[in-house]
């Protein structure tokens, strides 16, 4: 069921139970008023028959006089009856007065006085006592015009709850519909959105609402939306653009390779530069998949649960970097450091961190042509500080937030080699890492990359 439907439903539910329980309420109390004052009359008639009959010698003529002419305003369908301790028939205003029960006589005797009902013919019972001895008085009547008055009630309220209850439905789905037009609204125009119109905007309409505040929330949802998909186009552009130009080099080689005959000589040195060049673009590849990857690592998952102590991963990269280059490329200190070695820990995955901080390294000793790379580990109020310091290229003021966006390379580094993602790549994992990577650079003397882990 809709929201709109729903709402006037569950409105006219509790409105309707609220008006039945105050017009039962109006009955109820209009019926017992209706009995209580006839019940009052009877008992007037009681006292009346009593006076006539029992204290006529005690009474002066005038108020005889008067009690008689009462007595002849009787009630609608009026019985009176007198009957003596015996239970004998005195006196009785109808030819065959209803005869009444045991129980009934048993309790007038002990309660003195009971009012009780039989359908519609009210009751009233007086144990009457008398110089002359004990009497039953009983009257009876039925209240008509009450009965009327209280038909014409219960039609009154049938026909109030009725019109009422139509009336609160019709009102309650204008009232919900007008409420949640603004939401249909929104929904239309969220419906027309598509990739190739994603720059629209919802407009919430011009009150200050919870609806403004949807639309404002679908909106920043559009934006990020907008901005990520912006991002993934540009990606997949350079991505394309990266690999394309080592294919369009293959091709050409091996079409040139292709176009006469070829010694062994110049067929090997075909094969060994589109080799490189395959192995390069592997490796590209490789590093595009391993970007996309790196959000969906988790801190839960079963490969990002290595203990990691930074000091031996620093000193291992250090030997396998020195391994490669001539020179001991990279020099590692040590400067403050805990007592405890297990603050030197970080929990995360050791391959990823590795290639992480290597291809920092590798960045430094790149950019300075080959100059030495420091690497200094320290350790505070339980932070871990890895700085890498190259005396390279440096970096542009304008270019320091760039250099980690992806194919993002400055324009003094066209002449070196690469493909402009492996410092997002590090960024992404050293993130995962819980860790942070600032930069300070100045162009033609160097630069330093610090990374911290809380
Ligand atoms: P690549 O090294 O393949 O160009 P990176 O993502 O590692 O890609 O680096 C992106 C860019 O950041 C580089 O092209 C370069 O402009 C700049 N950069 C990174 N490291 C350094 C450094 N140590 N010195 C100077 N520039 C650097």
């Amino acid at each position: 069921m809709k929201i709109g439907k729903r709402l006037t439903v569950q409105f006219a539910v509790i409105v309707g139970l609220i008006l039945l329980s105050v017009l039962v309420s109006v009955y109820s109390l209009a019926s017992f008023n209706a009995r209580y004052f006839f019940y009052e009359r009877l008992k007037e008639r009681v006292f009346i028959v009593a006076n006539i009959f029992f204290e006529k010698d005690e009474l002066s003529k005038e108020r005889i006089h008067a009690f008689e002419e009462k007595f002849q305003r009787t009630l609608p369908l009026e019985e009176i009856d007198i009957y003596d301790d015996s239970r004998k028939v005195l006196f009785h205003t109808n030819n065959h007065p209803s005869p009444l029960s045991n129980k009934i006589f048993n309790s007038i005797r002990i309660n003195e006085e009971i009012e009780f009902s039989e359908g519609q013919r009210q009751y009233i019972g007086l144990h009457y006592k008398d110089n002359e001895g004990n009497f039953f008085i009983v009257a009876s009547a039925i209240d008509e015009t009450g009965e009327k008055k209280l038909n014409f009630l219960l039609l009154v309220c049938v026909s109030v709850y009725v019109i009422s209850l139509m009336l609160i439905y019709f009102f309650g789905k204008y009232f919900s519909r007008k409420a949640l037009n603004p939401i249909i609204d929104v929904v239309k125009q969220v419906k027309h959105i598509k990739l190739s119109n994603i720059n629209i905007r919802v407009s919430g309409g011009k009150n200050n609402d919870e609806i403004q505040e949807l639309a404002n929330t679908f909106n920043d949802m559009l934006e990020r939306l907008q901005h990520s998909f912006e991002t993934e186009r540009v990606f997949i552009n350079n991505a394309s653009h990266e690999l394309r130009t080592p294919l369009t080099s293959i091709i050409g080689e091996l079409q040139v390779s292709l176009s006469k005959e070829r010694n062994q000589k110049e067929l090997t040195t075909t094969i060994e530069t589109t080799l490189n060049q395959s192995i390069q673009m592997k490796d590209l590849v490789n590093s595009l998949l391993l970007l996309t990857q790196i959000e969906d690592y988790t801190s839960t998952q079963t490969n990002f649960n290595d203990e990691i102590r930074i000091d031996e991963l620093l000193l291992d990269l250090k030997q396998n970097i020195n391994k490669r280059y001539p020179e001991k490329i990279v020099k590692y200190h040590s400067g403050a450091l805990p007592e405890e070695s297990n603050n030197l820990i970080i929990k995360g995955n050791k391959l990823l961190l590795y290639s992480a901080i290597n291809n920092i390294i590798e960045n430094g000793i790149k950019f300075s042509n080959e100059k030495q790379v420091i690497c200094v580990l320290n350790c505070y109020q339980q932070k871990i500080k890895i700085d890498v310091i190259d005396q390279g290229i440096g970096i542009d003021k304008r270019d320091v937030e760039s250099i980690f966006h992806p194919f993002f390379r400055a324009n003094n580094a066209r002449g070196f080699k690469g493909h402009g993602i492996g410092l997002s790549i590090s960024k992404g994992i050293i993130k995962k890492h819980s860790g942070k990577i600032t930069v300070t650079s100045s162009p033609n003397k160097g630069t330093t990359f610090s990374i911290e882990f809380n």
